[in-house]
């Protein structure tokens, strides 16, 4: 398979509402918030978004749009492997289902890191994450059980976002629009966790696509 070109998307993740990407439970300290979000480790304490959670996020809602659930509707990602599959070739199948003709992961997206702007801010102390209590309902008693601490990144902050995608041979508009297409998806559902509670609204700001600005809203999905 010949590549044929390299594009990128860049611009920047603006959080319209907090933020939680929770950190594994390794790296959580004793006598710590039971919820922290997750800190980049070559930064101490600043807040990022990793480019797992972000590919992840975008795959899973163009497999929702297109009904490409996998094992057969079941849940899990989609692993048919396929070319014409809107997933796969895109963000990935696994080894075991990947004929030859698929190629390379066109995807892949960085971790999202505080802008120059946001990260000074941080530094300098200006940032505060933020502490929301979240109450959850005994189901059985019908009271609330004593709310945890969910640490959130503060509506406002600025990420910055970039995608580089291979273009092989052969391949057509369509795999490139599907990330566009989930990008837009994801303005409409949220990042990270807590989302059906109102967490991790965004929106792509200052977007570039090879170079030249692009609005999302002009993206047919
Ligand atoms: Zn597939």
């Amino acid at each position: 398979m010949k590549l044929e070109r390299l594009r990128t998307i860049s611009g920047k993740i603006k959080l319209v509402t907090g933020l939680h990407i929770g950190a594994s439970n390794e790296t959580i300290e004793i006598g710590g918030l039971d919820q922290p979000v997750i800190k980049h480790p070559m930064k101490p304490n600043e807040p990022y978004i990793p480019g797992s959670s972000i590919k992840g996020k975008l795959r899973s809602l163009i497999e929702i749009s297109e009904g490409r659930l996998g094992k057969n509707n079941k849940g899990g990602p989609c692993d048919c492997g396929r070319r014409d599959c809107p997933v796969c070739p895109v963000f990935g199948t696994s080894a075991a289902n990947r004929p030859e003709d698929l190629g390379p992961t066109r995807i892949v997206v960085r971790d999202a890191m505080l802008t120059e702007e946001w990260s000074r801010k941080f530094r300098q102390g200006n940032l505060p994450m933020e502490i929301k209590y979240e109450n959850t309902i005994n189901r059985i008693t019908g009271t609330a059980e004593h709310p945890r601490p969910l640490e959130r990144v503060p509506a406002g902050v600025e990420f910055d976002f970039n995608v580089t995608f291979k273009v092989f041979q052969g391949d057509g508009e369509d795999y490139f629009r599907t990330v566009l297409k989930a990008m837009k998806m994801l303005e409409k559902d949220a990042l990270g966790g807590s989302g059906s509670r109102g967490s991790g609204q965004v929106e792509f700001v200052d977007l570039t696509v090879d170079g030249e600005k692009i609005l999302l809203d002009s993206v047919p999905v």
